[in-house]
């Protein structure tokens, strides 16, 4: 009788413990996705379905070149598990953990369920280092804070680099006969065309979503930027980061296979060393993330910090439009947003501005912006994404302190300086890029080219929404 592999948000076939279990067995391998709207924690974004039909297909056709296939099946999980197994004498079931806390939920009815038909749901970590809840402080209780969690998560040997199973060459085995299947096309994943009826995703096109992709990302990050990522990861205008974060969110690379690679890159070339150093850090706040997402299973509605509670947000519908379509008239905010609309990215120095910007220039609450992230990213990620806006609105764990308020021009000037980001997003920037570190300057000099450029005024002034963010920020524990 086969077994089933059944694909969630791990889709590849290297560096995958479920993948080598399942070939372990011997038996017949059915690859299975199921589009189960049901179980997720949140509807997904618009921007990450285009990603995971992508996925899919690179996903079928790496299958296919190992001699099997992906099933795609849309519905109620239990439901269908059950029936495919029923029809095909399955009676073990292999699949990734999933790390947020309803899905976990979920899985452990499932896997009680389906025990009790004679079915064993076999789950495995292959999306993280470390299971969050695993490292715990002295005093027992889970980390709120970065640098120790990722003293343990070094100390516990979780980024210890293993040599990495490879996966066989031969075929896989294959059942008598497949069962139907839909087509990722069938699953309508893609709303292609906005209502005004442009591409919207054609900006999409810097990734390749699917293993392949993931590789060559990795390959290319260590390759050219490795080196300069300590100094320059900071900088826009360069964008030499990996890009590997939609790929890590699809499970399409495992993070083990990141840092093996790194670390053998760097021990190759020392000069490489700093960057690496730097670069598996940023992979541990992934796991700190996941870790705080298993304390508050709620992490995108609920404050981290519950004297948050009764903050008093601002209501600003118009000024909450301004700044998803990139018109709030701060030069940095602005490119961010509309890089963000157009490649469903954004880079991380100008996520942290422009949700700085949201949550203490305008004082709208931070659950608004993590939605509008969660729409348009294609890493919108349950963990990554409410952890980090909760950390720039200062209701996180380990958050930065309220009056850490960016000032969106001076970082432009630190971290664009000759504003060719800017200028990659806003029509016409070259001939307004002016240096100016105070608002009113960069106003009055709106005042007289904004006209040929159709840029917007700046929606509020900066020393005063500062000084107004301050106030409120201040004046919280009056709410308590
Ligand atoms: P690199 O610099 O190459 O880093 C490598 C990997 O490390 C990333 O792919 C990511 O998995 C991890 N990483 C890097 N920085 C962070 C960080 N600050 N926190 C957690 N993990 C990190 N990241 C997401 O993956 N999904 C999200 O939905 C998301 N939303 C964010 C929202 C806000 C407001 C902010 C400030 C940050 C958010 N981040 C999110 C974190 C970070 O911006 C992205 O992971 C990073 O920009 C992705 O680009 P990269 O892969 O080139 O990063």
């Amino acid at each position: 009788a086969p077994v089933i592999l059944w694909f969630r948000f791990d889709l590849r076939l290297h560096d995958h413990a479920g993948v080598l279990a399942a070939l372990e067995s011997g038996r017949p391998v059915l690859p299975l996705y199921i589009w189960d709207e049901d179980v997720a924690t949140r509807p997904m974004g618009a921007a990450s379905k285009w990603w995971l039909h992508r996925s899919l297909e690179a996903l079928d056709a790496d299958l296919r070149k190992q001699g099997s296939r992906l099933i795609i099946e849309r519905g109620n999980s239990q439901i269908i598990l059950a029936s495919l197994s029923r029809e095909f004498g399955v009676k073990t079931i292999y699949c990734s953990k999933t790390f947020d806390p309803k899905n976990e939920q979920y899985d452990e009815e499932l896997a009680d369920e389906l025990a009790a038909a004679g079915l064993e749901l076999k789950r495995l970590n292959t999306t993280l280092l470390s299971s969050p809840g695993a490292l715990s402080t002295q005093g027992g209780t889970p980390f709120r804070v970065f640098t120790p969690f990722y003293k343990a998560l070094l100390a516990s040997g979780a980024c210890d680099i293993a040599p990495l199973p490879s996966l066989p060459e031969t075929l896989w085995p294959k059942p008598a006969e497949w069962p139907a299947s839909l087509t990722v096309a069938d699953l309508g994943l893609q709303p292609k065309f906005t209502p005004s009826g442009k591409d919207w995703s054609k900006g999409f096109s810097r990734f390749r979503p699917g293993e392949a992709g993931a590789r060559g990302a990795l390959r290319h990050f260590l390759k050219n930027h490795l080196q300069s990522y300590e100094i320059n990861r900071d900088r826009p205008d360069l964008d030499i980061t990996s890009h590997l974060s939609p790929h890590l969110r699809f499970g399409e690379i495992s993070p083990q296979r990141i840092l093996f690679e790194t670390e053998r890159a760097a021990d190759a070339d020392h000069r490489l060393q700093a960057g690496a150093a730097k670069f598996r850090a940023e992979l541990a706040w992934r796991e700190f993330s996941y870790s705080l997402l298993t304390q508050q299973p709620r992490l995108h509605e609920i404050n981290f910090r519950r004297d948050f509670d009764r903050f008093d947000w601002r209501q600003d519908d118009r000024q909450f439009r301004a700044w998803c379509r990139g018109e709030t008239g701060y030069e940095l905010v602005d490119a961010g947003m509309r890089e963000l609309w157009q490649t469903g990215y954004m880079h991380n120095r100008v996520r942290m501005v422009a949700a700085s910007f949201l949550v203490k220039h305008l004082l709208i609450d931070w659950r608004r912006g993590e939605q509008w992230f969660w729409d348009c990213l294609l890493d919108a990620d349950p963990a990554n994404n409410p952890a980090s806006w909760q950390w720039v609105a200062g209701s996180g764990a380990d958050a930065a302190p309220y009056f850490r308020i960016f000032n969106p021009i001076t970082q432009a000037e630190k971290f664009d300086p000759k504003g060719d980001y800017r200028g990659r997003y806003i029509q016409g920037y070259t001939h307004l890029c002016t240096g100016t570190n105070n608002s009113r300057k960069q106003a009055e000099l709106f005042d007289k080219q904004d006209k040929a450029s159709n840029y917007p005024q700046p929606i509020v002034d900066h020393a005063q929404a500062r000084d107004r963010a301050l106030e409120t920020y201040k004046n919280r524990a009056a709410y308590e």
